[in-house]
């Protein structure tokens, strides 16, 4: 060693040799505690930063002018009508009810002149409700919710030269979430809330002071929710008590000082959206949003105004915030905005056209997927993307339901065949039994189709933008094996009109700490919810799958709340089916009569806003309820006047008939039919054919009479008896149901099928939409009064009883057996009539039957769907009641049963024993829900085999009976007659009889058709959809008597996909299991 020149690193030579002082460590849980005392209310709150926010405050006469016009009960007065009133004075302090009304102030502000210079001025208003700031000449400028979730406005600089300004404010006596009366918002509301005005003020803001609050709060989140093992925490506690320390109340200068330091947590970019471009590669991307509720715990008319209310300030918030991008999905609220905001629509759809505004899902309303019809999933999508084709010029590629409860199986065909490949929910997060496995994923339809989910880990769509949302983001993320990235969804929903500027701020500050501290994931804002899947959509291939439904474990008892809405809804899918059916075939062969697509139109938007999902699942307010029930009356209204246009073309009448040779019977099924049909009290006719008009015949004593029979065997003991079957009813329920050709008893021995059922249904909490587990531990059997006779006559036999439920409620019950008709499923028929008058009870009713499988088949959406009919696992057992449409059905090897209805939609099949779910009595959000008369209709089908074409068909016919109708003199000449007596139309009878014709309807854009939203084209077509209904590969010919020039497959919104061989009027379908296709027959 030796020889060494350079200089030795040594100890430093300033260190003092004895300690100066002694130093203690930071004892954690008292300094962490300690970071609340900047910004806590309290005793603090004079001598915190709460003290330095604002450093003026005018309120009152001459700065903040008050006049108020009270608009009369419960209206909602436009802009011009409302300020031609005449304003009255009033104060802060006053109070505005009662609930729901509306009430119009003039606000005229004068600056003082001391205030003119301050760096930020605002208008805080906080009436604890709703409102709307328009501008003098009558244009909505942003949207306020009180108690304190978005009180300011930004007073533009030309309030700052000492005139009066005015501006005017709408209130609606309505908090964000309705008028519940006390914490418990879902309970019914309060028909007489008032609402103190609490503040009218001029505020000049200290921006420095509340950019610190903001800082502060997201250091202060990283010292409380990093673990403490990390430095990063350590860190963030340190900078939290430096901030406090620095801080001196009596010195505004000191803001500054504090911020410098945070900006050793937070970076030095966060006060614009600079933030975001550090070029690191982000995980999560944020994404502005509002959720708003079609209808709620408020009526449609008043979401109409939230959506105002809340777009508007979204637009404002843009102009200030560039990285601030916005989804919003519901066509229909686009339209709303269109026909009653033009200016606020215009504002939105320059948004859209800079890329910045996102109308996003595809579909008309947020809907239930539960229960709308296969053809209503169809329309919810062309209605949707129609309106956003024609109005913005893109359709819609993500399907966006955060909200809905539950999501059917064959949603993923639908979405790829409307134009969209991905699909967002998060739903599922609210499971109470099982926790759903995957964030992003491939969900798969009943026909194999696939579509890209992503399931927001953050696990709300109404987030605050906290930084605990954005680690969650990370932390609660399922699928980290294939991809870390997810969507963060932020923005308040309802009526508090989406992200504030306090989320965004958040958001920057979040984005610093991940860039210069770390460990938080990286949050971006600036893409688009499809930028998000293009990203995923490269690396699908490795995404996990999910098959099937999903299934939300919660909310079920929606299949049944609400029942007069859920008939409505299965009674307003059966007659647009229908109608357009009929006026597709009149515009054919009448070139003066016109496809009424105006009507159609309105009868769909009706129909297709009432499946909102708080509307169709039952569970809004009594309010909302009766504006649907409006809706449905004006659809059935518009259906009876279209077919009287209709059948003045095709040649019948509703004009009654009493004789069989005056009579036709009206098919709308495309298959053929031979059933007994009513023609009066005394007569019937068999009815035979597949067109759409059916020749009758007189039922002919001398053959058909005996063919059903009802004999008292003993007292109480009724037997009914056809060529197939032999019913036993004793006691009001069937004890015996006998197959003669299968020689088969069908009821268990000792059981008792058609028994009413009665539970208790006091669900944990959310009542409309619950129906909890233990429910089945309360079950209790009805015991029935005496049966009797109901009605004996050649064609149909009947009994009927009555059941008490309580002292104010009871059930009448017939019970039907029809004359056999060769080559059909004969079955029984059961119409109920229900007084209901309980509360919290739950009425199902019940068919033990001797069949064995660990399966039971329900229909959903074009197709059907299997669940478990045990509770082996968690899994299994959450599926304790579920959703089915016309059917569902429980069969073995050779053998099953279908219970068939016309209105209902809760089912369970536990073992053996199939229960249909009738009706509840929830008291919250509508006390009166359900209470009244219901009309329900079911029916007990055996069959032979397995379930088959047998089944489908019978529940469509079931829900669709022939319609006894007169002939009138047009149709009688013979070649009228003939013509509509073939279909014209139909899969021959060779095709599979899996394969169902389920909608005819005339072509959206055809020149005779349309109303100018999208090109018209030239010619006329007609489009089918054709499914297959069992699941299986299914092969058939179409054959039509049309004049067609070329047939083409198309997609849901009428695109052609490829062309398809059409000779001598005929073409081959080819279907693979549970595939929709829809196919366009241009005519020549
Ligand atoms: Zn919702």
């Amino acid at each position: 060693m030796g020889g060494e020149t350079r200089a030795q690193k040594g100890p430093r030579s300033d260190y003092p040799l004895q300690a100066p002082r002694p130093v203690g460590q930071m004892i954690t849980n008292i300094y962490r505690d300690r970071i609340n005392q900047l910004t806590a209310g309290g005793q603090y709150d004079r001598h915190n930063l709460n003290a330095l926010m604002n450093e003026a405050v005018v309120s009152g006469e001459p700065h903040v002018q008050l006049s108020v016009w009270h608009a009369p009960g419960q209206t909602r007065p436009s802009f011009k009508e409302a300020t031609s009133h005449e304003f009255n004075r009033t104060n802060v302090g006053e109070w505005f009810g009662p609930s729901w009304t509306t009430h119009w102030f003039k606000v005229v502000l004068n600056v003082p002149s001391d205030l003119r210079d301050k760096r930020l001025l605002e208008l805080h208003w906080d009436a604890n409700n709703e409102g709307l700031i328009w501008n003098e000449h009558g244009h909505p400028l942003q949207g306020l919710t009180g108690g304190n979730e978005r009180v300011e406005w930004i007073l533009p600089d030309s309030f700052r030269d000492g005139e009066e300004h005015v501006i005017y404010i709408e209130m609606a006596c309505n908090g964000m979430f309705g008028n519940a009366p006390g914490g418990d918002s879902i309970q019914p509301p309060d028909p007489n809330r008032y609402f103190r005005l609490d503040r009218a003020e001029i505020v000049a803001v200290d921006p420095d002071a509340r950019q610190l609050h903001i800082d502060y709060w997201i250091i202060g989140d990283a010292a409380r929710e990093f673990p403490q093992d990390s430095w990063e925490q350590h860190k963030a506690l340190k900078t939290c008590n430096e901030i406090l320390e620095a801080f001196d109340v009596n010195k505004r200068e000191s803001l500054k000082v504090c911020r410098k330091i945070a900006e050793s947590y937070l970076g030095s970019h966060i006060n614009s959206s600079k933030v975001y471009d550090s070029g690191k590669e982000p995980v999560v991307f944020g994404i502005g949003h509002c959720h708003i509720d079609s209808c709620w715990l408020w009526p449609f008319a008043e979401t109409k105004r939230k959506v105002a209310r809340s777009w508007s300030n979204q637009c404002d918030l843009m102009d200030r915030y560039p990285e601030l991008h916005f989804a919003c999905s519901q066509a229909q609220q686009y339209k709303w905005l269109k026909e009653l905001y033009p200016s606020v629509f215009h504002r939105v759809k320059k948004k859209v056209a800079e890329g910045r505004f996102h109308p996003i899902g595809g579909s008309w309303v947020e809907h239930d997927t539960n229960m709308p019809s296969g053809e209503s999933l169809v329309r919810q999508f062309l209605y949707g993307q129609r309106f956003y084709e024609s109005n913005f010029g893109s359709r819609c590629q993500t399907f966006w339901l955060p909200d809905t409860f539950g999501y059917s199986s064959q949603l993923p065909q639908l979405c790829r065949l409307a134009g969209m490949s991905r699909f967002l929910t998060q739903k599922l997060s609210w499971n109470n039994i099982n926790r759903f496995p995957h964030t992003t994923f491939n969900w798969v339809a009943l026909d194999g189709t696939q579509v890209i989910c992503h399931m927001p880990p953050s696990e709300t769509y109404t987030a605050e933008a906290h930084f605990g949302d954005v680690k969650r983001s990370m932390s609660q993320h399922k699928s980290l094996d294939q991809d870390a990235t997810s969507l963060l969804v932020f923005g308040k929903g309802d009526g508090g009109g989406g992200p504030t500027w306090q989320h965004l701020e958040k958001l920057r500050r979040c984005r610093g700490v991940s860039d210069t501290v770390g460990m938080l994931p990286r949050v971006h804002l600036g893409n688009s919810v499809d930028d998000f899947f293009d990203k995923l959509e490269r690396k699908a291939d490795s995404f996990v799958t999910w098959y099937g439904e999903l299934y939300f474990e919660l909310h079920r008892g929606t299949y049944t709340t609400q029942s007069n809405n859920k008939r409505n809804n299965r009674k307003s899918e059966i007659v647009l089916r229908d109608l357009e059916l009929l006026a597709t075939v009149a515009s054919i062969r009448d070139a003066s009569y016109k496809y009424p697509k105006k009507e159609f139109d309105t009868m769909w938007e009706m129909v297709l806003l009432c499946q909102f999902h708080d509307c169709l699942p039952g569970s809004s307010i009594e309010m909302a309820v009766h504006e649907s029930m409006e809706m449905y009356a004006q659809v059935f209204k518009i259906a009876e006047s279209i077919f009287k246009d209709v059948s003045v073309v095709l040649g019948v009448s509703r004009v009654q008939t009493t004789t069989v040779v005056d009579g036709i019977a009206l098919n709308t099924l495309p298959w053929h039919r031979k059933e007994v049909i009513d023609i009066d009290e005394n007569e019937a006719a068999v009815a035979c054919g597949n067109g759409l008009l059916l020749k009758l015949r007189t039922l002919k004593t001398s053959q058909d009479d005996g063919l059903v029979s009802a004999k008292q065997a003993s007292k109480g003991v009724f037997v009914l008896e056809n060529s197939q079957l032999r019913v036993r009813v004793e006691g009001g329920v069937i004890t015996s149901l006998y197959d003669r050709q299968a020689e088969r008893e069908i009821i268990p021995k000792g059981q008792k099928a058609n028994q009413y059922v009665l539970f208790d249904d006091k669900p944990l909490y959310w009542q409309a939409w619950d129906v909890e587990v233990y429910h089945l531990d309360t079950r209790k059997p009805l015991h029935s009064g005496e049966t009797k006779i109901h009605e004996i006559k050649r064609h149909r036999v009947s009994l009927i009883t009555h059941t008490k439920i309580s002292d104010k409620s009871s059930i009448n019950t017939i019970i039907t057996l029809g004359a056999a008709v060769e080559g059909q499923q004969s079955y029984v028929e059961v119409a109920s009539t229900v007084e209901w008058h309980e509360t919290m009870k739950f009425l199902k009713v019940e068919f033990p039957v001797d069949i064995r499988n660990t399966e039971a088949n329900y229909e959903t959406q074009f197709g059907i769907v299997r669940r478990p009919t045990h509770y082996n696992t968690s899994w299994d057992m959450a599926k304790f009641e579920v959703c089915s449409h016309r059917f569902a059905d429980l069969s073995e090897h050779g053998y099953g049963v279908s219970i068939l209805n016309d209105s209902k939609y809760g089912f369970a099949t536990a073992g053996n024993v199939m229960r249909l779910s009738l009706l509840r009595s929830p008291k919250a959000p509508d006390a009166h829900a359900d209470m009244g008369t219901h009309h329900i209709r079911w029916g007990i089908l055996p069959h032979q085999g397995a379930l088959s074409h047998v089944t489908v068909r019978k529940a469509f016919e079931f829900n669709n009976p022939l319609k006894f109708l007169s002939a009138t003199a047009r149709s009688s000449s013979t070649t009228s007659l003939l013509e509509l007596a073939r279909p014209p139309v139909y899969l021959t009878e060779d095709s599979s009889p899996a394969l169902i014709l389920d909608t005819v309807k005339r072509g959206e854009d055809d020149e005779d058709v349309s109303r100018g939203e999208l090109p018209a084209k030239e010619g006329r077509s007609v489009i089918l959809r054709i499914y297959d209904s069992l699941g299986g590969r299914a092969r058939g010919t179409v054959a039509t008597s049309w004049d067609v020039s070329r047939v083409c497959k198309v997609n849901l919104l009428e695109d052609e996909l490829e062309e398809v061989v059409f000779t001598e009027g005929k073409f081959a379908v080819d279907l693979r299991a549970f595939e929709v296709a829809t196919f366009k027959l241009q005519l020549a």
